[in-house]
């Protein structure tokens, strides 16, 4: 077998021709002072795939030159950075306009080839994306540009709105809370299928536009955290569907009156000159919060604790975990549970427990209406909770356009297949 051949094997190289390969040295590093030897394969694209509008693939006259040769990195040979170098020139699309014309080898404006973009789309799935952009030998930048690239791409072949019918919709607050997007995540299959800047009434009227009239009827259920700028537009624009709370937001009520009381509890133990219990009280944040199922033996000792030494507090982390109760029981059965929380809350003469029962108490109908029809919630809550993790890491570095395309390479079912390796 001829080299090129070899090569082009290797590389899984379709509708492209090899002209020549070599190795090369280049300079890396700072200061440009490390050298590292690399393997440049010159190529062209086959005849037939030759000069087309990277937008619409028609073939297109010849413009110009563009700017002359240039390269795209593809994926590793052995321990070899492998490099592509090609011409680059431009076509005349009277769509399009003048553009670089399509190459078989790589998506429209990436310096990357296909291959190398949906291994690490494929890899930041998995890990995070430090440790992909070293592994790859590339930067954050870069991989947040293929995410960006490989997310577009894929959601172009299929509709992520097709078919839905139970709906949850949320916002997420990113850049330390001062920016938020709105995620809504389909409860039967748990997946992430619409997300955009911004948290208002309009954003939500976005998403009914992109759904259209006639699916934006089928929907049967919508839930959400009780804010009626989601609330507004899906009443008046999908009026059959009934609208739900989300049972972790009202967990998530609870969970928060647990923590106020906790830090309330820990100030006055200080004030009355307690600081070994104070610091104990304090301590408990997690042991509080987390499900009992999930808490280790010595938090489930340093719960059972707070039983004999601080009732208030033991009384409000009772209400969380009997709220929690609720979701679980649903229907009538549920309903009584609540009723009996509430009462629970208004007696309770815990000031944040008092106001937790007003609130349960506020959006009764929207919590029964969650009961009655028994909206699962697991996968969309695991959905939830990956999303925030991301919204974390997000701080300080993400745009929301990169946000959101690492949010729907994760969760909305768009991960590409390895390269070389579909069924
Ligand atoms: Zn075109």
């Amino acid at each position: 077998m001829r080299i090129s051949k070899l090569v082009k094997k290797v590389l899984g190289l379709k509708d492209t021709v090899v002209e020549s390969a070599a190795v090369e040295t280049r300079a890396r590093g700072r200061k440009r002072r490390r050298e590292v030897r690399v393997l440049v394969v010159r190529v062209r694209p086959a005849a037939r795939r030759a000069l087309r509008c990277p937008v619409c693939l028609d073939r297109r006259p010849f413009r110009d030159e563009g700017r002359g040769r240039r390269l795209w990195r593809a994926l590793d040979f052995g321990v070899f950075e492998v490099w592509l170098e090609a011409d680059a020139p431009r076509v005349a699309c009277p769509e399009h306009g003048v553009l670089v014309a399509h190459v078989p080898w790589a998506r429209h404006k990436s310096r990357f080839t296909a291959s190398f973009e949906d291994t690490c789309a494929w890899l930041v799935t998995r890990m995070n994306v430090t440790a992909v952009a070293e592994y790859m030998r590339t930067s954050w930048r870069g991989v947040d540009g293929m995410v960006e690239r490989v997310t577009a791409e894929m959601a172009g072949r299929r509709d992520a709105l097709a078919g839905l019918r139970r709906v949850g919709v949320d916002e997420m607050a990113h850049r330390r809370g001062h920016r938020y997007i709105t995620v809504v995540v389909d409860h039967d299959t748990g997946r992430l299928v619409w997300a955009r800047k911004g948290r208002d009434s309009k954003v939500v009227h976005g998403f009914l536009d992109d759904l259209g009239e006639e699916r934006a009827r089928q929907l049967t259920h919508v839930s959400a955290d009780g804010a009626e700028w989601i609330h507004g537009p899906f009443r008046e624009r999908a009026p059959q569907a009934v609208i739900c709370l989300d049972p972790f937001h009202v967990v998530g009520w609870a969970t928060d009156a647990v923590d106020e009381v906790r830090r309330r509890m820990a100030a006055e133990l200080r004030r009355q000159g307690k600081p070994d219990q104070a610091a104990a009280v304090k301590g408990l944040r997690w042991a509080l919060v987390k499900n009992p199922e999930n808490q280790s033996p010595e938090q489930r000792g340093r719960v059972a604790e707070i039983a004999r030494t601080n009732a208030r507090l033991y009384r409000a982390y009772l209400v969380k975990e009997q709220l929690r109760e609720v979701f679980r029981v649903k229907g009538r059965h549920g309903r009584r549970l609540l009723a009996g929380v509430m009462a629970w809350c208004a007696r309770s003469r815990v000031p944040e427990l008092v106001s937790l029962g007003q609130s349960l108490a506020r959006h009764r109908e929207l919590i029964w209406a969650t009961l009655d029809h028994g909206l699962s919630n697991a996968r969309s809550e695991a959905t939830n909770t990956h999303l925030r993790g991301l919204t974390k890491r997000a701080y300080g570095y993400h745009s929301p356009d990169a946000l959101i395309a690492h949010a729907m390479l994760a969760r909305g079912g768009l991960r590409p297949d390895l390269p070389g390796r579909a069924a």
